[in-house]
């Protein structure tokens, strides 16, 4: 079996991917779909974490844009991704996988608060991680959050898991003649104002030169085929 050219992956995966069809909230069969991809990747022996968003709960710009405050608004938002690890903790672990939860704003007895030293430790001693409540701070994306936290582990790469299989010149979904780039540098994404991830994230990995794959998350094997150095998607940065 090819073997994997990264050591240790941090993925994000958005909120919209755990909805499913159902177009809200959880969908127990995409959960249970994602959890079966990550744990599969155990067998690579390759270190895996997870930054998770909350847009299928709850986004703190919608809250703001109904009248809220905004900084009460994105608590909520970040609660939201707390209640996707923990959801998805929990069928990481159906899976037989031993899973962690870090949360960057404490919240009791529901997950361990956020440590760079024990969230190393564990994925070290074969465990998935998975990080919530995004970077804790309100006016952040959990993409940011996922650059921060790949950058902090010592990531090879940020995997940036899509309802699309790459990063287009335009939107696919409504243009027919859009082109799928294979490969983009940092300054081409934030020249071209390429909506793959935002621009603190972009630059966050530009900085510290961290690769972005960007791929179709849902497309069964494909996070297997990144982590093998396949040749899928949009791959920012890197050689
Ligand atoms: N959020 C925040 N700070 C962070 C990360 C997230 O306040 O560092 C809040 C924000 O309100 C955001 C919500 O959490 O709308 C859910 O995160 P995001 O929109 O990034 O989730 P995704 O789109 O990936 O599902």
């Amino acid at each position: 079996m090819a073997s994997a050219v990264y050591r240790r992956v941090l993925l994000k995966l958005s909120g919209e991917a755990l909805q499913g069809e159902q177009g809200f909230g959880i969908s127990e069969s995409t959960l249970n779909q994602v959890a079966g991809q990550l744990t599969e990747l155990q067998t690579l022996g390759v270190q895996v974490a997870v930054v998770v968003g909350g847009g299928n709960l709850f986004r703190g710009l919608a809250g703001a844009a109904a009248g809220m405050d905004r900084v009460r608004a994105d608590q909520m938002g970040m609660l939201a991704t707390c209640i996707n690890a923990l959801a998805l903790r929990d069928a990481i672990e159906r899976c037989g996988v031993r899973c962690t939860v870090h949360s960057a704003i404490p919240i009791g007895g529901f997950a361990e608060i956020y440590s760079r030293a024990r969230a190393v430790r564990q994925l070290e001693e074969g465990g998935l991680v998975v990080f919530g409540a995004g970077t804790g701070n309100p006016f952040f994306s959990t993409d940011t959050a996922a650059a921060l936290r790949a950058v902090e582990i010592k990531a090879d790469a940020l995997l940036k898991a899509t309802k699309v299989d790459g990063v287009y010149d335009k939107d696919p979904a409504v243009h027919d003649d859009a082109v799928r780039f294979d490969h983009l540098t940092y300054e081409e994404v934030l020249e071209r104002n390429l909506r793959v991830m935002d621009l603190t994230a972009v630059t966050l990995c530009r900085e510290n030169s961290l690769t972005i794959r960007v791929f179709d998350l849902l497309t069964p094997g494909n996070m297997m085929s990144v982590l093998k150095g396949e040749s899928l998607g949009t791959t920012i940065g890197g050689e």
